[in-house]
């Protein structure tokens, strides 16, 4: 099934919007900062100082700690250098800052689901700038129990191979995509048997399928697992026949199979628009 590949432009100011908001974050942080530093000097007593001091040391920190990680990740996505050592850092500060970004992405009015699938870019050029070589049976492929045809009569959660391949949804083509590449399919309704089946296979890497929420959910559940995230597509609304492009999913395996020998996601969105 052919989706409408996203243009690169939008890839870009996507990826804008949560470093942007991740920023604003600390910005608040330091204006917290700044407004003890005023009370301390100004007005209380010995007791409440010694608090604050506190307070304004632990901010500092926390500012410190997050400056860094995010400086990471502005450089990573910037391709000026990948800092393999601060991997776990960046990845602390995203999750230390993203229920603050989230907050303040309301205040200005931005969309949720535009905040979470920015956090999903970001995530995943994260992912792509380190180098994997993965075996194919630790590489788990989570999809949506929405990719399965409504009325279609088989249990496909149990077991995948109770698909019976009649093509009309794109659970037969993940199943074909993943006895051809060697990894595991599981085919889930929620969060909870997304992590239930994360436990069972125990995979060092994951490619995901879902929409917005549950994917930003179990990108920052399963962290620090490599994970891919893809969006499915939803032509008749959120969790009915939705589908998801295939050959997306191909491509984020290969680069978990081959690490920066396999191109891209947003490569190979390149590459189909200029018609390689
Ligand atoms: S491809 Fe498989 S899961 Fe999809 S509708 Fe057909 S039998 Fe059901």
């Amino acid at each position: 099934m052919q989706m409408p590949k996203p243009a690169e432009g939008n890839i870009r100011i996507k990826k804008r919007i949560f470093i942007g908001l991740l920023t604003a974050s600390i910005a608040f942080i330091v204006l917290m900062l700044l407004v003890g530093v005023f009370i301390y000097l100004n007005k209380f007593g010995n007791w409440y100082r010694y608090i604050l001091l506190f307070i304004v040391a632990f901010l500092s920190v926390l500012i410190f700690i997050v400056s860094i990680g995010l400086t990471g990740v502005v450089m990573t996505l910037w391709h000026v250098k990948t800092f393999f050592g601060l991997q776990g850092l960046m990845n602390t500060s995203i999750n230390i800052l993203f229920p603050m970004a989230l907050v303040i992405g309301k205040i200005l009015h931005i969309p949720k689901d535009i905040i979470k699938s920015s956090y999903i870019e970001v995530n995943n050029k994260l992912t792509q700038s380190r180098v994997f070589n993965i075996d194919s049976k630790k590489i788990l492929i989570l999809a949506p129990h929405c990719l399965q045809k409504w009325d279609c009569p088989y249990k496909v959660t149990t077991d995948v191979s109770n698909c019976h391949h009649c093509g009309r949804c794109d659970i037969d083509r993940l199943w074909k995509l993943s006895q051809q590449k060697g990894v595991n399919l599981a085919v889930v309704t929620g969060g909870t048997l997304a992590r239930k089946m994360v436990v069972e296979y125990k995979p060092r890497a994951i490619v995901a399928i879902a929409c917005e929420r549950d994917l930003t959910e179990g990108i920052l559940d399963t962290n620090p697992l490599p994970v891919i995230g893809i969006l499915n597509v939803r032509p008749e609304g959120p969790c009915k026949n939705t589908c998801v492009d295939v050959d997306r999913v191909s491509e984020a395996v290969d680069f978990f199979l081959k690490g920066k020998a396999g191109r891209s996601i947003e490569e190979f969105e390149k590459c189909q628009r200029i018609g390689h």
